[in-house]
């Protein structure tokens, strides 16, 4: 493990504390918003925000793809698993998200649906081929960093002539959110937040690279710069944020050049472009509706699209009441802005996606016991 406590050396995190305190000009505020929960949970449970300038502040996107699912797409895969009788398989982290009533995967499955949590598609697939007489829908969800496996897991299905494999498709894209919450009016110079820059997306830019986010950088004159997860990373990404700020540039800068590069994996995406193309809109939670977000299944490959095998019905669909996801997700509200933070909403009890996911804002906030009472945080 010696490679991976470099990236954790606490004398270096001083050194580079000192560098951006050093650096940040004292009459400028910097507001850098990391895209990815895996980000906010680096910076939480590490304590970087701590090391941080006062005039350095973190704004918490919307880079948690259990998070930003919306509820009617979570109760229509439930709708599947309880209607259609099929086999639903899905990660581990959906299954107890709250849909509409607060019904979850975990509870369909307690009510005798057959959900399964799988760690991969490939269990997925196993699922089918030990079950040829029941119909298996993968519930796939996830930024770019997950889309390669779903489309090998189609192609390996028509390879081998697996008919009772469907795949129901959420995969979400991440340049195009970013374009969307800048143009928002949360963002706007009059608008309640601010966003001077951003901690880029690593393991989504080590599929799709780094040159997808130029354009926003450039367009929306804000810089970007792709960070890894390690709390070295991080500072060091913050410590690139503010000399380009500082120094008025707004390039993406790669921070991460061990994993990503600029074009980033060729092979797997002629393989994704191959299976999933681009859907004209995607809602996402806190979102809403985002032009040219999300990807669904080619119509080439149309008997594995489980939108297409089954038809899920329209259905009103509602978020938990008084639960802040949507305003944590646009980084207009931190999760103790939510009155439920810690009394109604808590890991054992949760009312929102945020709470449940490993990458979720509210989630970081209390596994790291920084805003729970002292008796909480044991
Ligand atoms: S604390 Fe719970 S209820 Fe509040 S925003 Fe987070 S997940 Fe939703």
């Amino acid at each position: 493990m010696r490679y991976i406590s470099e990236f954790r050396d606490r004398a270096l995190a001083e050194n580079l504390a000192n560098r951006i305190a050093k650096e940040v000009q004292p009459k400028r505020a910097y507001h850098f918003m990391e895209f990815c929960g895996g980000h906010t949970h680096a910076i939480f449970r590490y304590g970087v925000q701590d090391l941080m300038p006062p005039n350095v502040h973190f704004v918490h996107g919307p880079g948690c793809p259990v998070c930003v699912l919306p509820v009617r797409r979570l109760d229509d895969a439930i709708e599947l698993a309880e209607k259609y009788n099929v086999i639903l398989c899905t990660y581990g982290d959906m299954m107890r998200v709250p849909g509409t009533g607060r019904r979850s995967l975990i509870k369909a499955k307690a009510d005798g649906a057959d959900i399964r949590m799988v760690y991969s598609t490939l269990d997925a697939l196993n699922i089918a081929r030990a079950n040829p007489d029941k119909e298996v829908v993968f519930f796939a969800i996830g930024f770019e960093t997950t889309t390669p496996p779903t489309a090998v897991a189609i192609k390996m299905a028509l390879a081998e002539g697996l008919t009772n494999f469907t795949v129901f498709c959420n995969h979400v894209l991440t340049p195009a959110a970013i374009g969307h919450i800048l143009d928002s009016p949360d963002f706007a110079p009059d608008g309640p937040a601010r966003v001077d820059g951003f901690l880029g997306p690593s393991h989504v830019s080590a599929v799709i690279g780094s040159h997808p986010y130029e354009a926003a950088a450039e367009n929306y004159q804000k810089p970007v710069v792709i960070a890894g997860f390690e709390p070295l990373d991080v500072m060091q990404s913050v410590l690139m944020l503010v000399r380009q700020v500082n120094q008025g540039r707004a390039e993406v800068e790669n921070q991460y050049t061990r994993v990503v590069t600029r074009q980033g994996n060729r092979k797997a995406q002629a393989l994704v472009a191959e299976v999933l193309g681009l859907r004209d809109s995607f809602e996402w939670r806190g979102l809403g509706a985002v032009q040219n977000s999300a990807l669904q299944i080619r119509d080439t490959f149309a008997e594995y699209d489980a939108e297409k095998r089954f038809a899920v019905s329209a259905k009103q669909s509602r978020e938990v009441k008084s639960c802040e996801c949507p305003s944590v997700l646009r980084g207009v509200m931190k999760p103790t802005d939510c009155k439920l933070f810690g009394t109604v909403c808590t890991p054992d009890n949760p009312m929102g996606a945020c709470m449940v996911s490993s990458e979720g804002a509210c989630a970081a906030y209390w596994s790291y016991g920084r805003k729970r009472a002292p008796q909480d945080a044991a």
